[in-house]
């Protein structure tokens, strides 16, 4: 099987002073997971070294460099979900985590449940020897500066411009035929304490089944949770397509009637990546941008914003 890899940086009003950081993220995004895919590796090491690569630049709001919440803090959500099985590995309110995405992988693979919430997710982290960091070592100075200026005002985008960021997301198809999906965020800015996203429920935030394809979503978490997006998109590709034509037209209708769900009946903005089960890439959104990059048949990287 042909590999393939698509990630997304987050959709909102990306400003442009900050077009050229998310391209560039989204181009090293793509860089680890193609090194992966291309030689052969496993679709699950690529969307986890993709995400780890998003999750660490500070431009997206994954991992260091984070939204604060009403309390000045970091809490992050990630989840990875495999299509073969359907089993998904989501982590929620994490304080302490560099690589959120890392620890959603460990409960994928070794832990009797699929989603783990605070301290306890904390718990099975340390106990699956995953280094814990402190709360501070995730707030990045310009999210602190828009934090204090939310504070001393209200909580408004103006407070962010510049920076504003984006959820992180990843799905790659392997040789094998593996497919997973990724997503990976620090939700929305000045969320009160405790606050989940759509980003770590299983079709809400990501989906992947193996017999149609996979989404990883961004946007207004409360109106993607409300037409439950991803699983959504996902099911919209369930349809035959004899020829590769055909194949791309029902991934992108997937997509753009997805975003029209959100749209009408979440009343809500955002964008999500798909690959079908055959590693055709779409996308869609209705914010003003989206950081988004997939590679091409030849293996040549597109990132656009
Ligand atoms: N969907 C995320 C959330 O609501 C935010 C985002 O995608 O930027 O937590």
């Amino acid at each position: 099987m042909k590999p393939s890899l698509i990630v997304h940086g987050g959709a909102w009003d990306i400003p442009n002073e900050a077009v050229r950081a998310c391209n560039e993220g989204c181009r090293n995004a793509l860089g680890a997971g193609w090194s992966i895919l291309a030689s052969g590796g496993s679709a699950l090491e690529a969307v986890e070294a993709a995400v780890i690569a998003l999750e660490d630049d500070p431009v997206f709001d994954a991992g260091f460099g984070s939204h604060l919440n009403a309390d000045g803090k970091v809490e992050c959500d990630a989840i990875v979900m495999d299509g073969a099985t359907l089993r998904a590995g989501a982590a929620a309110g994490l304080q302490r985590l560099k690589n959120p995405i890392r620890l959603a992988r460990k409960i994928l693979e070794e832990c009797p449940h699929m989603m783990l919430a605070g301290e306890g997710a904390e718990r099975f982290a340390n106990a699956s020897s995953l280094v814990l960091c402190k709360p501070e070592e995730l707030v990045s100075e310009a999210e602190w500066e828009a934090f204090r200026r939310c504070s001393k005002d209200e909580h408004a985008a103006i407070h962010h411009r510049g920076h504003e960021q984006g959820t992180v997301g990843a799905v790659a198809l392997d040789r094998e035929g593996r497919l997973f999906a990724a997503t990976s965020t620090g939700g929305t800015c000045c969320k009160l304490p405790g606050r989940v996203g759509d980003s770590p429920l299983i079709g809400c935030g990501c989906y992947a089944d193996s017999q149609a394809g996979g989404v990883s979503c961004t946007g207004y978490g409360e109106a993607i949770m409300k037409v439950v997006m991803a699983k959504t998109a996902v099911d919209f590709l369930r349809r035959d397509s004899s020829n590769e034509e055909e194949k791309r037209a029902v991934a992108q209708q997937a997509v753009q009637n997805a975003v029209q769900l959100l749209a009408e009946r979440g009343r809500g903005t955002g964008g999500l990546i798909l690959l079908d089960r055959s590693g055709t890439p779409a996308f869609a959104f209705n914010t003003p941008r989206m950081a988004y990059g997939f590679v091409n048949p030849d293996g040549s990287f597109v990132t656009a914003v």
